[in-house]
């Protein structure tokens, strides 16, 4: 046995571990959010943030910040936890596959195009995606919005079925066809090809073209074998496509094989460039080949959009390329890639890693910006080993045979450069085609937007299981009365009631009460198992359902114990877990419902900050622009204030710094005054623009405080974890001791 003096020496070691181990907890923690702030500020800066299509939306008033939709999301850092929950960083990456909303637990985010009533970049269409106003005129896929190789799928169907059922309506009544074509498809990418399918397989005739060399529209332009995120789809002539990835080739040689077995009528190099109607009513499509007369024609043109050209001399040669499909058919080649997006970096570190090639990436900005972390690395890497060659502040002139030219700095530092050169790859993006919709009669204006259903909130998922626990726990009331003259008794007169042997925590109605809480407790347990992204889908079912099932099972299996013990916490293993039982339902019951209010409070004050900055940046542009800086100096004078008493290590430092700050505060304010009269800022503005520093240093303050607090609240995560561990242990102490040594007799004549 231990003696009570080695445990009361082991005490004070154990309790200085774990505050020394929390204390370096926080400061990474505080050190990440303080990363995942600074990401957010740069991606609003670089445009990043704002998404463009549909993107996670997260209600913080039930976000727990569990990171599951972090984990989930495939993407690069389109979410991140800023202040203990949720936040949309870069919100441009994302593509809609919507698996951070089915993996939150707390029903906290529902994947949409947001605020539709300002956005004049979706088109308006009607619910057969016919576009409104334009009869005939069908719009299917990415153009509508709505991202995803399977909602491309999805309404490439929807457009044939509807062309269908007009052709169906309004038959030739004079015996000849009005039209050459009933359908013509312009694009071959998901919604093109599953458009023609279906046409095929309806037997509408119909012709597709696409302005691209190949088949497969963005999939076709995707890295070589990316993996392509999927839900299962139904795909027309071929059956259901099952899987939840795919490898690009996957599914690019799936269309051809598709568009070679049932001979589809594809012809590809062909552009569109406007399309009219004609005075017979039918639409006229005026392509690079000539005009196409058709009486329905679906635009599945995606939102890419035509290649940007740079307008230089010898953009024309045939060694110049606006994609690059295969880098490995590039070899000992000297090869300018032009761009600093993500593709323009991924073609270049691609090219640069084949043997013999000698890669430059020109880019006009002085470095990247917007570029996912991965890419950062790899052309970090790649300019490191001597790989890649990147001229920034650089812009192509000219593009001769045998080599480029250059036009490098500004300025006085400006000059020319040329360098030998056998290809040349521009990621100059692309015109989106929404000129090309207008001129078509496609109308862009929220107001001819048919009104969208609003998303019903379908609630935490918590009602059912709360209500569940509610009316077991009113069972057990009621059973606790029935049997009160027993259960008011004490332990030592209870021994002698008649009850005492049916009612014990041993008798036949407390073991299967043991029973049945050691079921419950596994079947809790199965909820960590659901939500590990590796074993999770051998489980099924949606986290959601799997969070009230954890606190149904929870509620239900304190219940069955309390009872098991016949109400009453004895000073044995099986009390002790009981206790610990108790704490870890309340903190499950703080993390669950409390915690979200705080977090948010802190995300709340950082958005009235970020509008605080930017009204601080509005005000001093003027006298930046006049050369007077002195708006840039303030800003900067409050950063370094706020910020040096805002991620400090400790809370006491963060005290110190608070106070100490008032007093720098002032001082600061007094020589940015005496400053501002030296620079003939005039009083009024000078004084507004003061007030609104010191409110910016309140509120970056304020923040800090939130922060604290909902740093002492985030703590329910580790008593809920740990103590359930302890109460684990405990009961399995408790299960032994109890086989062991408690009056079991009855179960022998039970089985006999
Ligand atoms: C980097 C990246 C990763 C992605 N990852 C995934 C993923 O993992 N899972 C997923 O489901 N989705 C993903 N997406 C989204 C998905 O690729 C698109 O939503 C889908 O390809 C849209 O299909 P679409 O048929 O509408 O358009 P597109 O595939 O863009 O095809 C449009 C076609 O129209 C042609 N076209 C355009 N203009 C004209 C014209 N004027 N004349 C003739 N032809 C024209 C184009 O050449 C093109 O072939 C990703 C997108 C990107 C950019
Ligand atoms: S509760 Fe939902 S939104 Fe919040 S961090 Fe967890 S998964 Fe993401």
């Amino acid at each position: 046995m231990l003696s009570s003096s080695w445990i009361l020496s082991a005490l004070p070691v154990l309790a200085l571990s774990l505050a020394c181990a929390l204390l370096l907890r926080r400061r990474a923690e505080l050190k990440r959010f303080s990363d995942s702030v600074r990401e957010l500020s740069i991606a609003k800066e670089h445009g990043s943030h704002a998404a463009r299509l549909q993107h996670p939306n997260i209600d913080l008033s039930k976000c727990i910040g569990c990171g599951l939709c972090v984990a989930a999301c495939p993407e690069d850092g389109v979410l991140d936890i800023v202040y203990g929950q949720a936040v949309v960083v870069h919100g441009a990456r994302c593509v809609g596959h919507a698996r951070c909303a089915e993996a939150c637990p707390a029903a906290a985010i529902a994947v949409t195009l947001g605020d539709l009533s300002k956005r004049r970049d979706l088109p308006a269409v009607q619910a057969d995606f016919e576009a409104v106003g334009v009869p005939g005129l069908f719009l299917a896929g990415e153009i509508t919005g709505f991202a995803l190789v399977r909602t491309a799928v999805t309404q490439g169907v929807a457009v044939a079925d509807a062309v269908a059922r007009r052709l169906a309506a309004r038959p030739n009544t004079n015996g000849k066809s009005a039209a050459p074509l009933d359908l013509l498809i312009v694009g071959s990418g998901p919604a093109g090809v599953a458009c023609a399918l279906r046409a095929k397989e309806l037997g509408i005739p119909y012709q597709m073209i696409d302005q691209a060399e190949r088949l497969g529209g963005t999939v076709a332009c995707y890295p070589r074998r990316k993996m392509v995120m999927t839900q299962p789809v139904d795909l027309p002539l071929h059956g259901r496509l099952p899987r939840l990835t795919y490898q690009k080739e996957e599914l690019i040689d799936l269309w051809y094989q598709l568009k070679d077995k049932h001979g589809l009528p594809i012809e590809t190099g062909v552009r569109v460039a406007g399309v009219a109607r004609r005075a017979d009513g039918l639409l006229a499509a005026s392509t690079s080949i000539g005009n196409i007369v058709a009486k329905n024609i679906c635009l599945a043109l995606g939102r890419r959009g035509t290649p940007r050209k740079l307008g230089i001399p010898g953009e024309e040669l045939p060694k110049v390329s606006y994609s690059l499909l295969d880098v490995e058919s590039y070899r000992d080649l000297n090869i300018l890639v032009v761009g600093g997006g993500d593709s323009a970096v991924e073609a270049a570190v691609g090219l640069s890693s084949q043997p013999g090639n000698r890669v430059t990436l020109s880019y006009r900005k002085k470095a990247f910006f917007r570029l996912k972390s991965r890419n950062i690395v790899a052309i970090e890497n790649a300019i490191q080993r001597g790989q890649l060659d990147c001229i920034f502040e650089s812009e192509p002139t000219e593009i001769r045979e045998d080599a480029v030219v250059l036009a490098v700095g500004e300025g006085e530092r400006a000059r020319t450069i040329s360098i030998p050169n056998g290809e040349v790859f521009i990621f100059a993006g692309g015109i989106p085609p929404f000129e090309l919709l207008e001129k078509a009669g496609v109308s862009f204006d929220p107001a001819d937007r048919p009104a969208v259903v609003e998303t019903v909130d379908k609630g935490t998922g918590l009602l059912v299981p709360l209500c569940l626990a509610l009316a077991c726990a009113i069972g057990m009331m009621v059973w606790t009365h029935w049997y009160g003259s027993y259960y008011e008794l004490g332990a030592y007169l209870r021994a002698m009631s008649p009850m005492h042997d049916y009612l014990r925590p041993a008798g036949p109605f407390g073991l299967v009460l043991a029973c049945l809480a050691c079921a419950l407790f596994i079947w809790n347990l199965l909820y960590l198992v659901r939500r590990s992204l590796r074993w999770g889908s051998f489980l099924g079912g949606s986290l959601k359902v799997w969070m009230g099932s954890h606190v149904f099972t929870g509620l239900f299996a304190l219940l069955c114990v309390l009872a098991h013990s016949g109400f009453t916490i004895k000073n044995t293993s099986g009390g002790h877990a009981l206790i610990a039982l108790f704490i870890v339902v309340i903190a499950g019951s703080i993390g669950r419902y409390l915690y979200a209010f705080v977090p948010r409070a802190v995300n709340g004050a950082e958005a009235n900050l970020d509008t605080l900055r930017s009204e601080l940046a509005a005000l001093s542009a003027d006298w930046d622009r006049s050369g007077r800086n002195f708006g840039v100096q303030v800003r900067r004078e409050i950063d370094r204030l706020a910020g040096s008493a805002r991620w400090r290590g400790s809370f006491f430092e963060r005290i110190y710094a608070l106070i100490n700050g008032q007093f720098r505060l002032r001082r600061l304010v007094r020589e940015l005054r005496e400053e501002a009269r030296r620079e003939s800022v005039p009083d009024d503005e000078a004084r507004h623009f003061l007030d609104l520093a010191r409110n910016t240093y309140r509120l970056t303050l304020q923040t800090s405080h939130f922060e604290d607090i909902r740093a002492i609240l985030a703590t329910w995560r580790y008593y809920h974890r740990w103590l359930a561990v302890l109460m684990v242990l405990l009961a399995l102490i408790h299960i032994y001791v109890a086989l062991r040594f408690a009056d079991l007799a009855w179960l022998g004549h039970v089985t006999r």
